[in-house]
């Protein structure tokens, strides 16, 4: 047998098992030995039938000393059967196993781990797991017994002797790819021990050392990677001298006071770009906390000392709502704003590149349009992305290169593990926007069923009445964009005709023209419309403080940061809001989701929920960083690690940065073979 041998070639795996394998992605025998416990049970102490503690999980061993009986009744059959050892007798009892009959034969020896209790005086184990003891290793007792994540039709059992049988057959093929100076160094154990130990762990030492190693490697192969696209990111100095800093000007422009946790950042920003190296930082703060009023302070500062700005979001619509923004404030201090979407005819799209190019521009907004080859910038100083976890590391990369070593700032709401934002960004600073602006209430979230849908309707004509707005965000019936706007156009239609007759109802999609798009969002947040239906062009950034109400139909299908995004359109204001979200699904996962939503307003704890119930792959999936799925890492909890790894990374890096060398050719391989395809995404 292979590594890279199909699933249906290894033993005891027929059809339905190779079915049940490949839900759980595992296609090859590699995949089969990458599939790490979720967790485990510690079951290595095996006590004496007189040592059992009542009441508890107990792992005791003993021979089959009656032929068992089966007791039915109208509902059950009952399997008992009597073990013992010189200490002592206990019944073993099983429910509707009766096949089990025979599998206990008189006088064999098995262990076995289950609750033990006591019953008429007697001691009972209630449906223990068991093995036969007769030479065979141990898999599910007498040790720490490795927990699966499982499907139907497969269980832990059954995945433990695949796992077992298959780490038997081929751990001579295991071999080491990291090269020995770094094992060494680091202090690594080698990688057929950890295979062997993270399944089926001698110890928890063996395991713990198991963990570090494999976790090590995955990281490693991920900074390596990294490194070799991007280079090694040098904190250059900062090209930019400043004479004026002072805020006090556009400050009074604001509608508001800032709260402290922007002031805190604006100082932030300030030391930085007044600093000797170029500013790297990262702006982390909840929907809402008000991250826009901070970009348009370092923007201001910039402009004032004759800078550009390039303030780069992913949405036109949410492009549009910046624009407006920045030059209805920075136009009447004769700053000069312009726009760069993909609206723009020929002719408008070359006056906006001259005035860039001749820095009588000092801001410009806009979507990736911005990154497009034809702009040139006369003096780049700033590089602001909004909604970072939109964009991929290259994207950002190459808005930095509009420039020369510009300072860059990153905004987003969606909390970035620190891990990851090492590994993604380098060596940068964050900064925490961590309270929301005073007189915000809580937005009550409700989840509901169709058959509550009259009663919300009238709940929301009644905010509607009293001046409010609402959204209706309509479900992803498809990825297709075109059917997803027919869905939303026919929502909309009947509405207007059955429940909201005489209310103004608009809709927006991905499908309508930029101009249609910016219409109707500004008319909406003029207050000329009273419901919006949206497909999900709204989720980020957008701000109309005096919507109220977001209704989300088929909540279910929706990840959770993203409907604590979508949420996060309303509650902007001091009007108390809601958030309801309408589903039918009974499947166990999608209630637990939506109960985290009503139960939780906090984006961290939110995103923490949300990787545990989907798992790390699908929360920082491909398609947002072009990062391959974490097999064993945690992006949480295995910093200490990923710091070794990045100092081990670097010193391999400058010493042999395309792993010529023989001593890293097994390496090279390695990534080569993990990576094939995230090139184009980053
Ligand atoms: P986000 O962090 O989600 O980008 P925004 O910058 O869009 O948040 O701000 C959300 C809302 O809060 C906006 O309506 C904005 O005008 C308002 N806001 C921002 N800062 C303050 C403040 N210090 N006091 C009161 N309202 C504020
Ligand atoms: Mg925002």
């Amino acid at each position: 047998m292979d590594l890279y041998d199909e699933i249906e070639n290894v033993k005891n795996v027929g059809a339905q098992r190779k079915t049940a394998l490949n839900k759980l992605n595992i296609f090859t025998v590699l995949d089969l030995i990458e599939y790490f416990p979720r967790d485990y049970d510690d079951r290595s102490k095996i006590k004496n039938i007189n040592e059992l503690i009542l009441d508890e999980v107990n792992t005791f061993k003993g021979v089959v000393s009656n032929i068992p009986e089966i007791i039915k009744t109208k509902s059950m059959s009952i399997t008992k059967a009597k073990i013992s050892d010189s200490t002592g007798i206990i019944e073993a009892v099983w429910f509707n196993q009766p096949y089990l009959k025979n599998t206990f034969k008189l006088n064999t020896e098995f262990i076995f781990t289950g609750k033990v209790v006591k019953k008429y005086s007697k001691l009972q184990a209630e449906s223990p797991d068991f093995e036969i003891i007769s030479g065979n290793e141990l898999l599910s007792n007498g040790r720490i017994v490795p927990i699966y994540s499982l499907t139907a039709k497969l269980s832990q059992k059954v995945i433990r002797s695949l796992i077992n049988s298959v780490i038997n057959d081929i751990v001579h093929q295991i071999e080491d790819f990291l090269p020995d100076d770094v094992i060494n160094e680091y202090n690594l154990c080698s990688r057929k021990y950890a295979v062997k130990n993270i399944h089926f762990p001698e110890s928890s030492k063996a395991f713990f050392s198991s963990r570090k190693r494999l976790v090590f490697e995955e990281l490693f192969l991920m900074q390596m990677k990294l490194l070799q696209i991007k280079g090694i990111v040098k904190g250059s100095e900062n090209g930019f001298p400043l004479k004026d800093i002072d805020t006090s000007e556009i400050e009074n422009k604001l509608a508001f006071k800032l709260t402290n946790a922007q002031k805190k950042v604006v100082s932030e920003f300030i030391n930085d770009i007044t600093g000797k190296s170029v500013m790297n930082r990262l702006v982390q703060g909840d929907v809402g906390s008000g991250k826009t009023a901070v970009a348009l302070i370092c923007v201001y500062i910039m402009a004032k000392n004759g800078y550009q700005s390039a303030v780069m979001a992913p949405t036109d619509v949410l492009a549009n709502q910046h624009f407006l923004y920045f030059k209805n404030i920075l136009e009447d201090l004769d700053i000069k704003c312009v726009f760069l979407g993909g609206n723009l005819t020929k002719k408008e799209k070359r006056r906006v590149y001259d005035a860039i190019e001749t820095g009588f521009a000092k801001v410009v907004i806009g979507t990736h349009a911005i990154i497009e080859g034809g702009v040139n910038f006369d003096n780049l100083a700033l590089a602001i992305t909004d909604e970072q976890h939109r964009f991929g590391v290259r994207q950002r990369d190459i808005l930095t290169k509009k420039g020369t070593c510009p300072h860059v700032l990153v905004m987003t709401a969606t909390p970035i593990p620190r891990t990851l934002a090492l590994i993604l960004y380098g060596d940068l600073d964050i900064s925490v926007i961590d309270s929301l602006p005073p007189g915000r209430q809580k937005i009550d979230t409700f989840a509901v069923t169709d058959a509550y849908r009259k009663r919300m309707y009238g709940f929301m004509k009644k905010l509607i009445d009293s001046g409010r707005q609402a959204y209706i965000i309509c479900p992803m019936i498809e990825e297709n964009e075109k059917i997803r706007a027919n869905s939303v156009i026919s929502y909309t239609e009947k509405i207007k005709k059955d429940d909201f007759e005489g209310y103004r109802v608009e809709c927006i999609h991905g499908k309508m023209k930029s101009d249609e798009k910016n219409y109707i969002m500004n008319e909406f947040s003029n207050g000329n419309i009273d419901i919006l239906v949206a497909t999900t062009v709204i989720e980020v950034g957008i701000d109309v403080p005096n919507a109220v109400v977001m209704v989300i139909e088929n909540a279910e299908r929706f990840g959770l940061s993203q409907l604590h995004q979508l949420r996060g359109r309303v509650g902007r204001g001091k009007e108390k809001s809601y958030c309801i979200l309408v589903s039918n699904s009974n499947s166990d996962v999608s209630r637990k989701r939506l109960k985290v939503m009503t139960n939780s307003s906090d984006g961290f704890e939110i995103s923490g929920k949300d990787l545990e119930l989907r798992g790390p792959g699908d929360f920082f999936g491909t398609r947002q960083h072009g990062l391959p799925e974490m097999k064993i890492a945690n992006l949480y909890k295995d910093v200490d690690i990923l710091k070794l790894v990045q100092k081990a990374a670097l010193k391999l890096y400058s010493d042999d940065p395309n792993l010529e060398k023989t001593e890293n050719k097994k390496l090279k391989i390695e990534i080569e073979r993990l990576f094939t395809d995230i090139q184009g995404v980053l």
